[in-house]
């Protein structure tokens, strides 16, 4: 399988909440150990393999800070907040400064009890047109800041705040559950920039609420007996940090391949490239042969391919290790078809951004395995690839914020320390 091409690129292939806990319908096996799967076993058995800690022992990562911390990021340093990286991901511009939130289109009665997070599952093309009537008001909209809304996927969007005046340092605006009241913004500090975002932000909340409780949309909503999309609930505030980029770090150009707008967003912010596959989902039903054919075919042009697949973690949330096993038996098909190309002239490296459990649908602090393959890379008898076939390997025990230095070694992109 191996060449003999020295590889000086990396395709990385991350796989969302891979890591897993053996449960009783997968006879005690997690769904890696119980799937079957010739690429993934090979790249163990050709390569090196290990135990990843995404960020440390224990601990229980977000996608967010999970994915910061693999890219070499230390999240207590640059992770203000999911919204930066969700706007990002959106395709919105950001500056250092920018504030940004995840935003919920939910339904709320007059006194803002939250009837409904989703605002009866609204659709993508409901809710954009929606938001161009928010849109409007941001323009139009008379303050010290400014505002910009968009819509996402279905009910989901972000808003950005710009200005001196801007402050991530506001209260969440949605409650995270139907039946309670909304509260307005309230700052969480005692700066004046918190005080008037707050304020300002409460203003243009209420306004909001105006323009889409009487938009046309919602009216025709009402009469047909579903839930108007009449609310904005604002969460996840951020400050966009500055990162220094993978170009900067590393001298390579890097692309990610994506469908869920936070991990463009998190890349973007590393300063990768987006390449779009418009038929990437981010769910389990997603294309997996145009994302890994995107990925082979960007190899020619960048030194590191970022692909992303979300449908693992998925079917973890929904309590379901045989899908999830499933899942990655598709993947591996996929994978299989392009292996040969992949090891001539590149390292591959599969991974997870942390453990989800299929048991209790919660993300846990158990490293994940992590196999690298390609010329020149070290050879351990690890020959399977799952949790604890590779906790025998020859990598041992990784840190997420030193497994980027590993690869970038790999293709000769780290300077070395002293003379
Ligand atoms: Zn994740
Ligand atoms: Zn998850």
């Amino acid at each position: 399988m191996i060449t003999g091409v020295v590889p000086d690129r990396v395709l990385f292939l991350m796989l969302d909440g891979l890591g897993d806990r053996p449960s009783r319908e997968l006879g005690l096996m997690t769904p890696l150990q119980a799937a079957r799967k010739v690429a993934l076993d090979l790249i163990a058995s050709e390569g090196m393999t290990g135990l990843l800690d995404p960020y440390a022992p224990g601990v229980p990562v977000g996608s967010d800070t999970g994915h910061l911390s693999i890219l070499g990021y230390d999240p207590k340093v640059y992770y203000t907040g999911r919204g930066p990286l969700e706007a990002l991901g959106a395709g919105i511009d950001l500056k250092p400064g920018d504030v940004a939130f995840r935003v919920n289109m939910a339904t709320v009665d007059d006194d803002w009890n939250l009837l409904d997070r989703r605002a009866g599952r609204i659709s993508t093309g409901e809710a954009r047109e929606l938001a161009r009537a928010v849109a409007e008001l941001a323009e139009r909209f008379d303050s010290t800041l400014s505002f910009e809304f968009h819509s996402t996927v279905e009910h989901r969007g972000v808003l950005v705040i710009r200005g001196e005046k801007a402050s991530s340092s506001v209260t969440d605006v949605d409650p995270h559950r139907e039946g309670v009241r909304v509260q307005m913004p309230r700052p969480t500090d005692g700066s004046e920039s918190a005080r008037v975002t707050a304020q300002e932000l409460t203003r243009f909340l209420l306004r909001a609420k105006e323009v889409l409780d009487r938009h046309p949309l919602n009216v025709a909503r009402r009469q047909r007996g579903l839930n108007p999309a009449n609310a904005l609930l604002p969460r996840g505030a951020g400050v966009m940090p500055k990162l220094p980029s993978l170009r900067e770090r590393y001298g390579v150009r890097s692309v990610v391949i994506a469908g869920g707008a936070l991990y463009r967003g998190v890349c973007r912010a590393a300063g990768m490239d987006v390449r779009l596959v418009p038929t990437a989902t981010g769910t389990l039903n997603t294309d997996l042969r145009a994302k890994f054919e995107a990925a082979v075919e960007s190899l020619r042009s960048y030194e590191l391919v970022f692909l992303h697949i979300k449908g693992t973690d998925t079917a973890s949330h929904d309590l379901n290790p045989s899908a999830k096993r499933d899942f990655i038996e598709r993947i591996d098909r996929e994978l299989h078809r392009h292996l040969d190309s992949i090891l001539s002239g590149s390292v591959i490296c599969v991974t997870g951004d942390h453990t989800t459990s299929s048991l209790d649908g919660r993300h846990h602090g158990d490293p994940v395995p992590l196999a690298v393959a390609g010329e020149g890379v070290r050879r351990d008898d690890v020959a399977k690839f799952d949790e604890l076939s590779c906790s025998r390997g020859s990598v041992g025990r990784v840190r997420g914020l030193d497994l980027m230095n590993v690869l970038m070694d790999l293709i000769g992109r780290v300077e070395m320390y002293g003379e």
